[in-house]
């Protein structure tokens, strides 16, 4: 058997508040992505809201990252830095975070359009996250993995879009990564079998170019091969009797 943890209903409803930490903490940077504003202020909001709800950021010091969120713009796919690069108009913000509270854990990104985008950025961004929610709608008990990857994976396509193929999503929850990997891609009804109980990150990143990704200098931002944008976004979600339950949500 493969190291799948279920959690109990206690243990969801922590990641649930979690989860809800990490939604309002989201929010609230979206308000604050415009134009003239630096990555590092960003990150700054996220964090002092994170402190102040009695949470730590998941990501800082995770495998020596330095910041609270990951942010990352336009070609910038996943794991940029916060820093002194300046918001512009037209840019895609993704904002990825993770909030750790009483010791559970939530992963949650999002895709933010700094005013105006251009139409192919608004589409790449509206596909990704139809992604999302098709491969969230197929998170139920006796699915299994490969029909969330598969199911993700045919928005991507129909669209004429590429699925970023080197980075998945996860088991969450007690540990920021768990098993199993849910890729972006691939066949349905194969993989592990999907029980309630299971806690799970699902995670597209979808880019208008050919999908291949590098690494930057700095060994943590991956960016597009091709220089084309690329948009994230991504919920915790619960595998329950009835589907899934999005925890990165206020509702
Ligand atoms: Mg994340
Ligand atoms: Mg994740």
């Amino acid at each position: 058997m493969s190291g799948i943890v279920i959690k109990s209903d206690a243990e969801i409803e922590g990641i649930r508040r979690a989860g809800r930490i990490l939604a309002r903490a989201l929010d609230l940077v979206s308000n604050k992505a415009l134009p003239g504003c630096t990555t590092a202020v960003l990150d700054a909001v996220i964090e002092e809201f994170i402190r102040s709800q009695g949470a730590e950021p998941t990501f800082k010091g995770y495998r020596g990252f330095p910041a609270a969120a990951c942010i990352s713009i336009n070609e910038e796919v996943i794991h940029g830095i916060p820093g002194d690069r300046v918001i512009k108009e037209g840019d895609l913000v993704k904002v990825d975070a993770g909030v750790t509270k009483d010791g559970f854990i939530a992963d949650s990104a999002r895709s933010i359009p700094v005013g105006d985008v251009n139409g192919d950025v608004k589409r790449l961004m509206e596909v990704t996250s139809k992604a999302l929610q098709a491969g969230i709608g197929q998170a139920r008990p006796e699915n299994r993995v490969g029909d969330i990857s598969h199911a993700v994976e045919e928005v991507a396509r129909a669209a004429g879009l590429a699925v970023v193929r080197d980075y998945f999503g996860h088991g969450t929850g007690l540990a920021l990564h768990e098993e199993p990997n849910i890729p972006n891609f691939g066949p349905a009804g194969v993989g592990p079998r999907l029980q309630e109980g299971m806690t799970i990150a699902i995670e597209p990143m979808l880019t208008l170019g050919i999908g291949k990704v590098k690494l930057c200098e700095d060994r943590w931002t991956v960016v597009t091969a091709d220089g084309k944008s690329s948009a994230h976004f991504e919920h915790t979600i619960a595998v329950t009797e009835n589907g899934a339950e999005i925890l990165t949500s206020y509702v």
